[in-house]
């Protein structure tokens, strides 16, 4: 998998909606490329006295329904091809949502395991630096992604105050909540996620207090999501990390668990539970799967083993295209990537009008905000699949797509 170039994928997926939207020819080939790609390389003096130059790339895919929204990655693995796919997924993501942007991305290829903290600022000033005249609240809104974090953000925000000569908080979400962050960010991503399982057990006609679930990795999304669904009755019957799972069939208390893991690294060797492989946990029979750590985990080669009656999909890309065809010939209800973990980019949507309008919420009013807009996004997918007869995945971008091109024919261009 590792050798797909994961634009390609874009690609496809675009192609499949085309066969049943039948675009206009204009719109889908604008819709195969980003506006604006943009690469820098950045001097950043060293703790050493070294110089050194890294690369960024900043991407604005599509902005017929807004400024651009994305995060910024720093990983050794940042290339060309990967901003301008996730930008595009950032793009299809806030449309499914409906909250008023398009989608971008940015990356820097650099290793921050390997720097210090001072040289990871200097970097992260350095690259506002050079993208600053492109970037804005009202034009193209940065976030943490991967090895990014508040404090990244709020260097970034400070940079870009200084050198504009005013305050300018709305130009990057995800900041500490001193300088506008907004509260309820941190589960956003997992609440979320529980707002769309809810209705499609709701749809369904299940009771949530005689499912079972199963999580796998146990960090920001996959631990939070564990405690809203133990919360609501679920039996979280697995769990796991990067050093392995761990079973309980009477249920473990996911509380406890991050307590466990928090004192020794991980969930591995949980008093009363059996360890289990990864492999072996995405295979349990189960009502709801989780797939909360990396991409590209369940694949043709696994995908007929999988008993779970649901997924949903809080990791970006858990289920390969080849996957995703089996599951749905199985019958296995989906809630794809896109829309269950599109509650982290709808907070920092929030973020983003807080700061515009100067006026912070709670975090009850945010919660309340981010429920209606899931559950709107939920029903308005599962009406497209009914409509149109597709897959869950296939319906998140009939919807994204169309409100897209609507947004571009209105505003008179593609033509
Ligand atoms: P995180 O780093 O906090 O947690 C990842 C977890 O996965 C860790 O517990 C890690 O040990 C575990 N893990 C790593 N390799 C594993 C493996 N092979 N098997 C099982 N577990 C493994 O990251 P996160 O923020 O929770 O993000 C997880 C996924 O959710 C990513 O795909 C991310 O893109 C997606 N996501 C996160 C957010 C967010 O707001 N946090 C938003 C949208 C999407």
């Amino acid at each position: 998998m590792e050798n797909i170039d994961p634009f390609e994928n874009v690609l496809k997926q675009l192609d499949k909606v085309n066969k049943i939207l039948k675009l206009d020819e204009g719109i889908y080939e604008s819709l195969k490329k980003p506006k604006r790609f943009l690469e820098v390389n950045i001097p950043v003096i060293m703790d050493n006295g070294e110089l050194k130059v890294f690369t960024g790339y900043r991407c604005q895919y599509n902005d017929a329904r807004g400024p651009t929204k994305g995060g910024i990655r720093y990983h050794w693995n940042v290339s060309y091809s990967e901003v301008k796919a996730l930008a595009a997924w950032m793009t299809w993501k806030c449309a499914v949502v409906d909250i008023p942007y398009g989608g971008g991305k940015g990356g820097i290829i650099c290793n921050p395991k390997e720097m210090s903290d001072r040289e990871i600022e200097r970097l992260s000033r350095g690259f506002v630096a050079a993208i600053y005249k492109f970037i804005g609240p009202e034009l193209d809104i940065p976030a943490p992604d991967v090895y990014t974090n508040p404090k990244v953000m709020g260097w970034m925000m400070d940079e870009f105050s200084k050198i504009r000569q005013y305050y300018s908080p709305a130009v990057f979400t995800g900041k500490p909540l001193s300088i506008g962050g907004s509260l309820g960010r941190g589960d956003a991503t997992a609440k979320g996620a529980w707002y769309t399982i809810r209705e499609y057990v709701k749809h369904l006609k299940w009771d949530i207090k005689n499912t079972t679930s199963v999580i796998q990795g146990f960090g920001n999304a996959g631990a939070y999501i564990s405690k809203f669904l133990y919360d609501q009755g679920s039996k979280i019957i697995a769990v796991s990390d990067s050093k392995g799972g761990i079973y309980n069939e009477k249920g473990l208390d996911p509380y406890k668990v991050l307590e466990y893991k928090e004192s020794t690294g991980s969930v591995a060797n949980y008093p009363g539970s059996k360890n289990i492989t990864n492999e072996e946990l995405l295979t349990l029979e189960c009502d709801i799967l989780c797939p909360s750590a990396l991409e590209n985990q369940i694949t043709a080669e696994n995908a007929e083993k999988i008993r779970a009656k649901m997924i949903a999909e809080l990791a970006n890309g858990p289920v390969t295209p080849e996957a995703d065809e089996i599951l749905i010939k199985n019958g296995v209800y989906q809630l794809p990537d896109f829309l269950c973990n599109a509650g982290g980019v709808t907070v920092s949507y929030f973020e983003w009008v807080q700061n515009l309008m100067n006026y912070y919420w709670t975090t009850e009013e945010v919660y309340e905000k981010l429920d209606k807009k899931m559950t709107k996004a939920f029903r308005d997918v599962i009406s497209a699949a009914e409509k149109h007869s597709v897959d869950m995945r296939t319906a998140s971008y009939i919807v994204a797509i169309e409100r897209i091109v609507d947004a571009m024919k209105a505003r008179g261009f593609g033509y």
